[in-house]
């Protein structure tokens, strides 16, 4: 019988728990949101001009998600430039 309260007792307070997360939808979502940045921040890895990782502003909600575009690299831009400098300076 005691054994059988117990149970109940820890069935109850984990369904509590359960009905905790639930209501709080934000706290979910953004754990979820943060695996899938570390997700992607692993696959995209760190630049290798500027040996960090870039990270570009999500026009739907503004939120800074890990971006693999050399475009938002300042160090590529750099570069380009220079690049360009110098191949206008070939001409
Ligand atoms: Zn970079």
């Amino acid at each position: 019988m005691q054994c059988t309260k117990t149970m109940g007792g820890k069935v109850g307070a984990a369904s509590s728990k359960m009905k905790d997360l639930d209501t709080s939808e934000d706290e979910d979502g953004s754990a979820s949101l943060a695996k899938e940045k570390q997700k992607l921040r692993k696959l995209f890895g760190v630049c290798p001009l500027c040996k960090s990782c870039h990270t570009y502003k999500r026009k739907k909600d503004g939120d800074i998600w890990p971006s693999d575009r050399m475009s938002s690299c300042e160090e590529f831009r750099k570069k380009s430039e220079a690049h360009r400098a110098s191949l206008l300076e070939l001409q």
